[in-house]
């Protein structure tokens, strides 16, 4: 869908591109806010990776993204990666990093970095822009197709570190693509605007560390943000300080578990041991696999507990590996501790104590793994942020700075106050309500819930958005589970969920089961896709149904309420009917026969039912009750059986 086009409608869409080492994506933002552009295979990641092959017409063909990624390994000498390392940088500056890429790379012009392929019998020398423009212009095609109309703009993201020639070589390599770089911005940067910090123009100023984790750089920023002065203007960002290591990502942890891989292949082969594991030895379609499942078990273990791979080495060997998440944390706390070395010196530099900062944002892939976030948090003492996907948080963010160029900042919800109110849904599917519509942020709220059902081991909490009483009929942000909670009888657990919208509008929920001490928590931004006619609608809606949804919502807590009693009263009445005055339990039978008859109509149809009526009927049960609750609670004190 395309956005409106206030300001100079001749120049159209700005596209915000992060233009990854590893991963590269493009995102828009429209008056629903921002969002990345799928490719035709739904993926929005496209891998920085190019492969050069002799069209048959003595000209170049390129293949970008995925196929070139995962045939890297059978064309080591033409399949070019990690192009963003020789951006704007001379052969002698990117020698360290030559040892790492299997391409030739040689000095050019002035001593620039050019990349050396062999073609044919051709050798073709690229600058390491035209491999950037590569890469650019499949992006540029993609949201050309998917907005409809050619896309001649974009705000292009770069490391903060990046100095002056990288940057122009990110602006050149765009020209190169087709595309105008109006702007380039710092990944932390663009990562915090995707956070709305320093767009909702709020009075105060923040200090934010940006923790970025990608395929084979880490970079850490503290950025400072000064709200506008004026009406109009943008934030200030200041870049109090970076740092990083080049040398340390996911790929890492890639290589870390093909190692162990390929050395017990080995030992089960009886292979020598040599030179610890060598991949060398193993023909390309192995170590391909061998790769391929080093990932695949990465990115199952930051879901699971345990994950498994079954390699077939050859007509008669398999090697089955079973891996724990336990085993993985260990052999990546070492990356991990280096990691947040970096912090400290960040911090250090900024002149900066951990107290001082207001909010942590997770970006890069790498950042999904517990351990990672984990040890962000224990670090800092505070919750990073985590609801925007770390992957695509710098593309989004450079789409939110490219709206803002625009003249276009309808696309973020420019709000200090929370627009729609936040609550979870509740059996029968109402929606209790934590925090109201117009609540100025930061918001809290504390809210104490049970279960419905006996032994019920896991919760399912959603999220809801919206005026009205249904859960249905709101807008879901979320859901997640509590689970390992020990079977209790319905109504037992205690099921503390607290909500939390910071002074940015992030919405953290956590919610804790008092008895066992399970807990779990998700994080949201509520505004995120949320436009200003739909935030109207949602308000005449709930005006229009107020009446009717009102009834209904009160109805079906009456029928859980009520079906919570039917069954606690039943149990002891049978249990107990032999004690009882024979009158007295067949008056009990009477009062829950017909609110039992009332509850069933309400599932069947809440309209054919008067709350009134069903409030009359579960009160009059309640009352009639007192008598065997005596009994019962006599008896347990009696038998220690409840
Ligand atoms: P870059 O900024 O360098 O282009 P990305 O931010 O795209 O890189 O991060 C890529 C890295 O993230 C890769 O190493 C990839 O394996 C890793 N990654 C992606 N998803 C997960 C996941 N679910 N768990 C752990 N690592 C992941
Ligand atoms: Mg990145």
């Amino acid at each position: 869908m395309v956005g409106r086009m206030p300001g100079n409608p001749h120049h159209g869409v700005i596209v915000g591109i992060d233009l990854g080492t590893t991963n590269s994506l493009v995102a828009v933002c429209d008056e629903r806010g921002p969002r990345t552009i799928d490719d035709e295979r739904g993926e929005a990641l496209l891998p920085s990776v190019v492969r050069y092959e002799d069209d048959g017409a003595g000209s170049l063909r390129t293949v970008v993204g995925r196929d070139a990624a995962d045939y890297a390994i059978d064309h080591p000498l033409t399949t070019v990666s990690s192009v963003k390392r020789l951006m704007g940088r001379s052969a002698d500056d990117a020698a360290g990093d030559l040892p790492y890429l299997a391409y030739r790379v040689a000095p050019g012009e002035r001593g620039t970095a050019r990349v050396l392929l062999p073609i044919g019998d051709r050798q073709v020398t690229l600058s390491p822009e035209e491999v950037s423009a590569a890469i650019l212009r499949e992006l540029k095609d993609r949201a050309t197709r998917a907005l409809g109309e050619e896309v001649r703009r974009a705000v292009v993201t770069v490391p903060a570190y990046f100095d002056d020639a990288q940057r122009q070589a990110t602006r050149h390599a765009g020209r190169l693509a087709g595309l105008e770089v109006v702007r380039i911005v710092n990944e932390p940067t663009a990562a915090a605007l995707a956070y709305g910090i320093g767009v909702t123009g709020a009075p105060r100023e923040e200090t934010v560390v940006v923790y970025d984790l990608g395929g084979g750089t880490f970079d850490v920023s503290v950025l400072r943000i000064t709200p506008a002065q004026r009406e109009g203007e943008t934030a200030f960002f200041e870049t109090l300080s970076t740092a990083g290591d080049t040398r340390l990502g996911g790929d890492d942890a890639d290589h870390a578990l093909v190692t162990l891989f390929a050395s017990e292949v080995r030992a089960m082969l009886g292979l020598p041991a040599e030179g610890g594991a060598s991949l060398d030895a193993f023909p390309p379609a192995t170590r391909r696999a061998l790769l391929a499942f080093a990932r695949d078990v990465k990115h199952r273990l930051s879901d699971a507990d345990h994950a498994s791979v079954e390699i077939a080495v050859n007509e008669r060997d398999v090697y089955r590996r079973t891996v724990t998440r336990a085993e993985y944390e260990s052999m990546i706390r070492p990356l991990v501790d280096r990691t947040l070395d970096c912090c400290r010196r960040a911090l250090r530099d900024a002149r900066l104590d951990r107290a001082a900062i207001d909010a942590i944002i997770l970006v890069g892939g790498a950042t999904r793994t517990p351990l990672v976030r984990a040890a962000v948090a224990d670090f800092f003492a505070r919750e990073p942020y985590t609801a925007l996907d770390p992957d695509r948080v710098v593309a989004l963010g450079a789409a939110v700075q490219a709206a803002i160029l625009r003249g276009d900042r309808q696309g973020t919800l420019l709000l200090d106050v929370i627009p729609l109110s936040l609550g979870v849904e509740t059996v029968g599917g109402a929606a209790a309500k934590l925090i109201m519509r117009n609540s100025a942020v930061p918001a809290r709220a504390v809210e104490r819930f049970s279960t419905s059902v006996d032994a019920q081991t896991s919760i399912l909490l959603r999220i809801v958005q919206g005026e009205r009483e249904m859960a249905a009929d709101c807008r879901t942000l979320g859901e997640f589970h509590l689970r390992g909670i020990p079977p209790m009888p319905a109504g037992v657990p205690q099921l503390e969920v607290e909500f939390l919208v910071d002074a940015n509008g992030v919405l953290t929920v956590r919610a804790v089961e008092r008895r066992s001490g399970r807990r779990a928590s998700l994080q949201v931004v509520p505004n995120h896709g949320l436009s200003a006619d739909e935030v109207e609608r949602m308000e005449r809606e709930s005006l229009a149904h107020a009446r009717d949804d009102m009834t209904r919502h009160r109805i079906v807590d009456l029928v859980a309420n009520s079906r919570l009693d039917l069954k606690w009263i039943g149990e002891r009445l049978e249990r107990h009917r032999a004690e009882l005055d024979p009158a007295y339990a067949a008056s009990l039978d009477r009062h829950a026969a017909s609110l039992r008859s009332l509850v069933d109509a309400a599932d069947a149809d809440w309209r054919s039912v008067d709350p009134n009526t069903l409030h009359a009927a579960k009160e009059a049960l309640d009352r009639e009750s007192v008598r065997l609750q005596e009994v019962a609670i006599a008896a347990s004190l009696r038998s220690d059986t409840p």
